[in-house]
Order: structure tokens, then sequence, then C-alpha cells
């Protein structure tokens, strides 16, 4: 371990302790918490119903502090139910190898940005990477799910995205674990089609929300306020279209609403990184409607089990790249369709690929996004690319793009009847890393760096952690960390007050 890191870990030791980390389950020493003599506050508020707002509400019950979960749409999970590879941790009993390279990972997949705002950025990264490993335990251990499989994903120099074995994919798991045990509660009270409108204010303090349900239902709720309302990937119109006009016109992963952070700037939130957008290299353009905008996730995974990339019909990149470099690998050719536009990338696997896969290809192959062929199908240069693939995974050549890792692709001797399973990819608009800066508490700062008091957040619609570039599996892993994190800060706030 690096002496710098080394000390950054003693600091956050003694924050932990200073702040009662969340994993030490001490409450913090905040200061009391007085609400408008005309209110009352009947529990915590947490908006958003995505795995940061699970794992806040969680956190808030175990200390009994009763919860009001606001969620917009009718069914829970946000894009959290819709994670597909995996969570990151480390090290974890799991892993093959002993795994230290985790920070250093993500410092480099942050990017140039770290020299900017490096104090709000590294700390935030160091909690992150440090409690991966307890993160994965909670799951694991108290809350009972399978995240037993270990792959490595694009931008990772080590396997360390966990999931499950069986069919069901993570975030699918974690999230509906998370709500049903939260349902189980009676200080658990959550309402769906119900969109926080505002954020409520008296002098400095957050003091609750005002809130509109379909069916006529507003009003205010008040109380401590964690907020989990996810990223602005889906904002086409209004967020996105102001940080990234030139994205303009790409599909994206997300359900066309409107971010939220624009509630939380208007009570002074700062923001940070809100230009940097990840454009994930591989949705599917379903061949029964190539033209819609909202595209499925081909998972990250399929690549890092040993999938490659061709572009029109060559292989061309090293597919173990970060998503930024494997989605400019692509952009920078004429793209194929000019609405929405897309190009013409086929995702490659053969039978080990697919034997490792099973549960996601089965899908993509029944909902018709992959099928299953033969090398010939793929075009007249296909044989060429896949046979050299081939023969950098059995060792008998370097990598021309300098892959190094081949997972479970085991065909060695590519013949044009070699079967393969195949599926026409295009770049996405997929996750958002800006957002609103928060600190080591999940407290939300304002413009001077000081933090509002009675709110927290977590999650996507925070900023500063992932840089320039989210390493995959390393959303759901601050939606855990952040997200206990804040569930534990506002507990202490609620408790102190009463
Ligand atoms: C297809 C897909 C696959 C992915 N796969 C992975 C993966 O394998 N690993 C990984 O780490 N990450 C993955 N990600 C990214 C990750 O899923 C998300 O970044 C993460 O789940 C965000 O969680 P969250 O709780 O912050 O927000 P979300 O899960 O998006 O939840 C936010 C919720 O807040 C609600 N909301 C917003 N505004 C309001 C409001 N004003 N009032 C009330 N409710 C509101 C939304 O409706 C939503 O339900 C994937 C994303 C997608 C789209």
């Amino acid at each position: 371990m690096s002496r710098r890191r080394a000390l950054v870990i003693l600091s956050f030791s003694l924050t932990c302790i200073l702040i009662a980390h969340p994993y030490s389950r001490k409450m913090a020493n905040t200061t009391k918490f007085m609400p408008p003599q005309s209110l009352t506050r009947t529990g915590a508020i947490v908006v958003g119903s995505g795995l940061a707002g699970l794992s806040a509400a969680s956190q808030l019950i175990s200390y009994n502090v009763p919860v009001h979960l606001l969620e917009r749409s009718p069914k829970p999970g946000g894009n959290s139910i819709k994670a597909s590879s995996g969570i990151n941790g480390a090290p974890t009993k799991y892993q093959p190898i002993p795994d230290t390279e985790f920070y250093g990972d993500t410092l480099k997949s942050v990017g140039k940005v770290l020299a900017n705002s490096r104090d709000k950025r590294e700390n935030l990264i160091s909690l992150l990477t440090t409690f991966s490993s307890d993160a994965i335990s909670w799951l694991v251990d108290d809350r009972g799910i399978d995240l037993s499989k270990v792959a490595q994903l694009g931008g990772h120099s080590r396997p360390r995205t966990h999931r499950g074995s069986g069919q069901t994919p993570p975030g699918a798991s974690i999230v509906m674990t998370l709500l049903n045990a939260l349902k189980t509660s009676p200080l658990f009270q959550l309402k769906t089609s119900c969109l926080v409108t505002k954020v409520l204010k008296s002098g400095d303090e957050v003091t609750g929300v005002e809130y509109t349900c379909e069916g006529g239902e507003a009003g205010e709720l008040h109380g401590p306020v964690v907020f989990a309302s996810g990223g602005f990937a889906g904002d086409a119109e209004g967020l996105l279209a102001h940080y990234r006009p030139d994205l303009a016109g790409f599909p994206s992963t997300n359900d066309p609403k409107p971010g939220s952070q624009t509630l939380l700037t208007d009570v002074g939130a700062q923001l940070l990184d809100m230009e940097l957008v990840q454009v994930h290299p591989t949705g599917f353009v379903d061949p029964k409607n190539p033209l819609t905008p909202l595209k499925f996730l081909a998972a990250e995974i399929l690549r890092g089990e040993g999938g490659l990339l061709m572009l029109d019909g060559r292989r061309f990149y090293n597919e173990m790249e970060t998503r930024e470099n494997v989605t400019n690998a692509i952009t920078r050719n004429p793209a194929a369709d000019a609405s929405p536009r897309q190009w013409n990338v086929q995702l490659v696997l053969d039978e080990g690929v697919y034997n490792a896969a099973k549960s996601h290809i089965d899908f993509y192959l029944w909902k018709g996004l992959m099928r299953k062929a033969t090398v010939a199908d793929l075009g007249p240069n296909a044989l060429a690319s896949i046979q050299q693939y081939a023969d950098a995974a059995a060792g008998r050549v370097g990598d021309p793009f300098g892959r190094s890792t081949f997972a479970d692709w085991n065909l060695r001797d590519a013949t044009p009847e070699s079967v393969v399973y195949v599926g026409r990819v295009t770049p996405v608009v997929h996750f958002t890393m800006g957002g609103v800066v928060i600190n080591e508490r999940s407290e939300v700062l304002n413009a001077d760096d000081t933090p509002i008091r009675g709110l927290w957040a977590a999650g996507e619609v925070t900023g500063g952690v992932h840089g320039e570039n989210r390493l995959g599996g390393s959303s759901l892993l601050e939606c855990v960390v952040f997200g206990r994190i804040a569930g534990d800060q506002a507990a202490a706030f609620f408790n102190k007050s009463k």
C-alpha cells in the first residue's frame, strides 16, 4: 500500500470514529434539529426507490426511525433494478486473487479532472473503495443475497464485479431483497407515483419536501431528507441537452424522465461534473425496432467474460478498455444511422462465453436481441478477425489491440462453420457522473462547501466520485456505501432532535 493511500485511510479511520461511520454502528454527534413550531416530523424522508434510497431506508429503519419513501414511478426500483453486470467489492471472499488495486483503478478512471476539486473527490473515492468489502458483506452476510460470481470488467485490473450464480440479474436481486425486507417493517411507508416537487427550507435548514401524487394526493412531509433520485441520462430535452448538447440524438438506456438535481440547487446545493456523461459502448439495436431511442443494455459482463467487438465486420479495439475509450473508438467512425445516431457494431461470443453468462445470453436470445449464427454469417472479414482473436486467447500470438485477458472464450480454431452468438450494438447515453456535491457524511454541500443541514444525498444524483469515467459495478457500490452513510446520519439527526 502506498504511503499516501495509507495516510488517506488513516485520516478516514479518524473521521469515521468522529462521525460514527455506519459500520461502527455508533451515532453521529450532530447539532440538535429544531423543526418549525407548526410542523410535526413523523420520520425521515427518502426521495427515490433505487438502491441508494433503499440502502438509506434500511439503515434508518435499523435505528427505528420511521421512513417515508417517495417514488415518482408506479413501480419502485429505479435504474438500479435494471443493473445487470454487478457490484464491485475488494477484497472479498469470492475474489480469486487478493485485490488491492481498486483505489488505483478508480483514480485512473477518474482521469484528468482529478486535478480539479481533488480534495472533494479523493476522500470519497477512498471511502468508496475501502468500504466496498463491507458493502458486499452487508448484502451477502446480513441480507442473504447471492453475489458469489466475480467478473473482470473494462477498466478494472482485477476481477471484482459481483453477481449471483442464478438467473436473476444482480440489480433486481439486490433491490427486491432490500425492498421486501423494508416492507415487513411497520415503520416503512412507500408512496409510489408520488413526485417530489420542492425541497422545503426554513432559514438555513432543510425541513422536508412538497409532493404530488397521481390520483390527486398532494402535501408536505417534514423531517430530515435523503435525496436518492438518480441521474439525468434520460433527460434528453432538459439537463442533458443543457450540459451536453453534442449528445443530442444519441439513444439511451434510461427512461425519458427529467433529472431532479434542480430541486437541490434550488436550496443551494453545489454541482460538480455535470458535463461528464457516460456513453456506454454497447446498447442493443433491436432488429425488430432498430430506430427506437430507448435501448436495452448489452451487459458489460459479455465483454468481460470474453466477448469481442467488430465494427462493420472487423475487430477494431481492446474490448477491456474503459467505456469512454471503447465508445470513442466507435464514434470516430461515421455513424450508420442518423436518427438516432447509431453505429453498426457486432458483439460476438463463442460457446465458452455463452456458458459463462448463460442466463444473460438466454434472455437476450429470447428477446431477439442476439442470435445464434456461424462465423460465415458475420461477413467476409469476420473469419480472419475471429481467428486472430482465438490465437491471442490461446497464447499463440499477442493481441494486436493489447487485450490480455480472454476469460471464458474457448474457441481455438475458428472455421466458417464455428458457432457464435451475435447482436448489433451501438453507443448509448447511460450514466451521468455529475451531480450534487456531498462530503464523507453524505451531507449535501452548498456553494461555499458547508453542509446544508437536514439534507443528505447518495447514488447517481451526486457527483465527483467517478470523474470522467465510472467503472462498471461502481454505481451500485456507491449507492450502498453512501446510501447507508446517509441513512445513518439522517437517523442520528432525527433521533437527536426527538
Ligand atoms: C440498464 C442499466 C444497467 C446498469 N448496470 C449496472 C451494473 O451492472 N452495475 C452498476 O454498478 N451500475 C449499473 N447501472 C447504473 C446503476 O444502475 C445506476 O446508476 C444506479 O442504480 C443508480 O441508483 P440510484 O439509487 O442513485 O438511482 P435510481 O436507481 O435511478 O433510482 C432513482 C429513483 O428516484 C426516482 N425519482 C427521481 N426524481 C424523483 C422525484 N422528484 N420524486 C420522486 N421520485 C423521484 C426515480 O423515479 C427513480 O426510481 C446500470 C444502469 C442501467 C440503466
